[in-house]
């Protein structure tokens, strides 16, 4: 046969997959983030906030064993305990840490400006919404009632730990696109503030949208996040953005409010045959 013809998907998004921390509540991403530094100073070895964010994204108890492999960490591990953190600190750390989060997991779930708005956008272009996070089970029981109380209902909420492993393996998005009856992938955007995020959104085969301003790339608070001098401000923005670029974002935004116009973009390339 001299001709072969490809299917391609033409119609709109579907569906949108947003993030918790950092995309939709928790301005910052705050509340892993001073658990994380709690739970390694409890065994001695003090961490700081730029160690404790790093691999931020990925399920709690993968993220303390990334944190205790990296270099500078396990070295001040070495001289506080004569040896190298393995599994069974790790284990450990975490046991302390699902308390400690829960424990201060609501001082941390108003939700960020816009998000109202963007996912009433959402809804009356027809999108369904889909959610996953890094907080295992029972944060995201708290955190779901939370969220309903200040009026943000997703369709479907997904964890790392209902799932085999989290970000950036695809499968915390497959399951929501099933929970929400909707294919194919083309047709699903993820929204999130972290790389592993990024990276789980793209294996999946989703359009991937990058939040720089409100999670864990710039780490600010709201407050905080005014407060900064604008040229300081555009500099950091200017990192986070090219960071999130390289780790394959279709698109980056400063926050979930100027999500909306992207998702006419994608609808416009879905049209034209591209995918992402
Ligand atoms: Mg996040």
């Amino acid at each position: 046969m001299e001709f072969y013809y490809q299917r391609s998907y033409r119609g709109p998004l579907k569906a949108v997959l947003l993030d918790w921390a950092g995309t939709t509540m928790d301005y910052g991403c705050y509340a892993p983030a001073v658990v994380f530094i709690e739970v390694y100073k409890r065994q001695g070895v003090p961490i700081s906030i730029d160690e404790a964010r790093a691999p931020m994204g990925a399920h709690k108890k993968v993220h303390i064993r990334k944190i205790s492999q990296a270099a500078s960490v396990s070295q001040r591990w070495q001289e506080a305990h004569g040896r190298k953190p393995n599994e069974d600190d790790v284990e450990a750390m975490f046991q302390e840490f699902i308390p400690l989060q829960l424990n201060c997991l609501a001082d941390y779930a108003d939700l960020i400006p816009g998000t109202l708005e963007a996912v009433a956008d959402f809804r009356k272009r027809g999108l369904k919404i889909g959610s996953t996070t890094g907080y295992i089970g029972d944060m995201m029981k708290l955190l779901l009632s939370e969220a309903k109380k200040r009026g943000y209902e997703p369709d479907s909420t997904v964890c790392a730990t209902d799932v085999p492993a989290g970000r950036p393996e695809p499968w915390m998005c497959l399951q929501n696109a099933m929970n929400l009856g909707v294919y194919p992938m083309e047709a699903l955007v993820k929204v999130d503030d972290t790389l592993p995020g990024i990276e789980e959104g793209l294996n999946a085969g989703m359009w991937t949208i990058g939040v720089a301003k409100t999670g864990n790339e710039l780490g600010l608070s709201e407050q905080e996040a005014n407060m900064l001098a604008p040229d300081e401000m555009a500099a950091r923005l200017e990192k986070a953005y090219a960071r999130m670029y390289a780790a394959g974002a279709n698109f980056v935004v400063d926050g979930l409010g100027d999500v909306p116009p992207i998702i006419a973009q994608i609808n416009q390339l879905l049209a034209q045959g591209a995918r992402p």
